[in-house]
């Protein structure tokens, strides 16, 4: 028989615990009223040090001021959106197209038949370790380095291109390795692109 009125006892003492509760909050200082309100408001299951000053709260009525404070704290921190580091996420989320350190010619988006040239570094030791940077290469002047979105867009020209493709074109158009871009000084070096010590360090 009393299972019969259980769903109306338990909707009851909800309703008296939600009165309890606004009873509680209406006590507390304006300041502490949204942080009470808080406490009430715990999902269940949380986080146990919130839940026990929430039922400490409850039982009676009150919390000492560093209680107030941690739970004033965790409030703040639990409604302050996580945005910077989603911001910058995306950004990085596609990793850039794998293109081994070196030189690259790739035919320039003019579409002119001129051609880019380009220098990759990929320090593997030091600050930028693991980092990826590309240098557009300009006769007679020093490699300046490329914006970030023109390095995504260098490294994928280099890509369609063929990797290899890329280095031998930039070896036998300006007449230096494609590795150590030093000169290419004998015939085979500047057919293939590069000099004989990078041949045999890559053999
Ligand atoms: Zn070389």
């Amino acid at each position: 028989m009393n299972r019969i009125y259980a769903p109306h006892d338990a909707s009851q003492q909800r309703y008296q615990e939600m009165v309890r509760a606004e009873q509680i909050i209406s006590q507390q200082t304006p300041a502490r009223q949204d942080v009470a309100r808080y406490l009430y408001a715990l999902p269940v299951g949380g986080n146990r040090f919130l839940a026990s000053l929430a039922a400490q709260l409850d039982r009676y009525g009150r919390l000492s001021p560093r209680q107030w404070e941690c739970a004033a704290d965790n409030m703040a921190r639990s409604q302050r959106p996580a945005q910077p580091a989603q911001a910058a996420a995306p950004r990085d989320e596609d990793p850039l197209p794998n293109v081994p350190e070196g030189h690259y010619a790739t035919l320039s988006r003019t579409g002119n038949n001129d051609l880019d040239f380009w220098r990759v570094d990929r320090p593997a030791e030091g600050t930028y370790a693991g980092r990826v940077f590309v240098k557009r290469v300009i006769g007679g002047k020093p490699d300046t380095n490329v914006r970030r979105a023109e390095v995504r867009q260098a490294l994928e020209a280099i890509v369609a291109a063929g990797v290899d493709a890329a280095g031998a074109l930039y070896g036998q158009t300006l007449g230096q390795c494609r590795t150590c871009n030093r000169h290419l000084t004998d015939e085979t070096s500047r057919a293939l692109g590069q000099g004989p010590e990078c041949r045999s360090r890559k053999a």
